[in-house]
């Protein structure tokens, strides 16, 4: 039988009963069955729209409508040369897309691995910070996500890595400058200083000659959507560059304009050169799975006469290459970076409005378009669900009443994402809004003043 002939309940009992899902219990999620894109709407099974606040899993930076020349793209390399060997054979839109990826990056992040996502990145560039120092530790933060694979599990600070456990040895894991982790002080200045002091601290203990790299996402993505504080970055090159660690700026969800800049990192001033960028995403607004790393000049020196020893199948897809070429060039034509910016003070101006109406507000904040609200259940700040702490009946049913009134979004413990495609408008914003307003009695219900 045809699936377009297929009925809504047909089609949940056939998922039901041929496959699981990513992460949660399988028999616990009733997954939205997306039939058609829509720029920033999707339309599911039953002819019901939702306005897609999360952008996918933050990846759908161009919304659900694939620009026509990327179509293209993708069909005309398919029709071309559909497949390349990664190591002996390529293809011309390789050479095309590393010329566009160059004016891209800054500094001499000039030479470029592509994979096939985040953790393919990140274990790529793991791999190549361990042959270029030599040395045997990693470093990385505990409010951190780095990807699903074994190595990036063990890098990733947050609960998901506990179910991973036993993991890869020698990642030494640190504190980030966390606004609600008062142990380092209370403002700005403080919490920056006493963090880098930590971090010179455990460098010392590990001994900064055995580390190879640090890992960090540049604006902290699903543990808070947290653009560290003015002078924290600028620290991090600095600590690093003596020891000779590498920084590794992992960009798979804040990259590709998602803050306003090209990379997250470009929001330290003076603007700091990692020593590798991990990229996924939103370099091609995950139309086809795409990942890349970027690395320096003397990262890349060394791999000419060094074997680089690691690489997959699908490396450098010929596809993924040129739906990325194609995207990231319509991602200039069309200026999502500007509208990122501009969208900005729209998107604090609702998320200002929200708190004014409703005390359950904690705080909102949002970096271009990458955003997030904390919920209080009362006025002492305390979040309705902790950091990994048991659900809240009032979350639950607050996310029931956004799907039921047409908004998709992930919630993350006591906080809930606001990270819409690059492509939307004001209206389109104020339209997200009036569903968060007219669903919020849940939340309101629940707070205990
Ligand atoms: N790094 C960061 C910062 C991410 O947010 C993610 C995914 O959300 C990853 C890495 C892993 O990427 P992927 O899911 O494509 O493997």
């Amino acid at each position: 039988m045809d699936a377009a002939e297929w009925s809504v309940d047909e089609i949940a009992k056939t998922l039901r009963e041929s496959h699981l899902v990513t992460w949660g219990a399988t028999g616990a999620v009733d997954p939205i069955q997306i039939a058609q894109g829509d720029g920033v709407y999707f339309t599911d099974t039953a002819g019901k729209r939702y306005l897609d606040w999360n952008s996918g899993a933050m990846c759908s930076n161009l919304g659900h409508t694939v620009p026509e020349e990327v179509i293209e793209a993708v069909v005309e390399q398919m029709r071309a040369a559909p497949y390349a060997y990664p190591c002996h054979t390529t293809v011309p839109i390789k050479a095309k897309l590393g010329r566009l990826m160059q004016e891209l990056m800054p500094g001499d992040l000039n030479h470029f691995f592509y994979t096939c996502g985040g953790a393919e990145s990140n274990e790529a560039a793991l791999r190549m910070a361990k042959l270029f120092t030599g040395r045997s530790k990693v470093m990385a933060r505990y409010r951190s996500y780095h990807g699903g694979s074994a190595a990036t599990m063990a890098l990733t600070g947050d609960p998901r890595r506990w179910t991973a456990e036993p993991a890869m040895g020698n990642v030494i894991r640190v504190f980030d400058p966390d606004p609600y982790h008062v142990s380092f002080g209370k403002t700005e200045e403080e919490i920056v200083a006493n963090n880098l002091t930590h971090l010179r601290e455990v460098i010392q203990y590990e001994g900064g000659h055995n580390i190879m790299a640090f890992f960090l996402e540049s604006v902290t993505g699903t543990n808070g959507v947290l653009k560290p504080p003015a002078g924290y970055l600028e620290g991090v090159r600095a600590i690093c560059d003596e020891h000779g660690i590498l920084m590794v700026c992992d960009e798979v969800m804040a990259g590709f304009w998602r803050t306003g800049e090209p990379f997250g990192f470009m929001h330290s001033d003076p603007m700091i050169v990692p020593d590798i960028v991990t990229m996924a995403k939103g370099i091609n607004g995950a139309f086809v799975p795409l990942g890349a790393v970027a690395v320096r000049d003397h990262i890349a020196e060394h791999f000419m006469d060094h074997p680089i020893s690691i690489g997959t199948t699908y490396n450098s897809h010929p596809v993924g290459l040129a739906s990325a070429y194609a995207a990231l060039k319509h991602s200039l034509a069309t200026g999502i970076g500007a509208n990122a910016k501009a969208m900005e003070p729209v998107m604090q101006k609702h998320m200002n409005e929200l708190a004014d109406k409703h005390p359950a507000v904690r705080a909102a904040r949002s970096v271009g378009l990458f955003g997030m609200v904390d919920l209080q259940k009362n006025s002492a700040g305390e979040p309705f669900v902790t950091y990994n702490g048991p659900p809240s009946p009032a979350i639950a049913a607050f996310n029931k009443e956004l799907r039921e009134n047409g908004l998709f979004t992930l919630f993350r413990w006591s906080s809930f994402m606001c990270n819409p495609p690059l492509i939307i408008n004001e209206e389109q914003i104020a339209e997200a809004f009036d569903i968060i307003d007219r669903s919020f009695a849940p939340i309101d219900d629940a707070f205990e003043g």
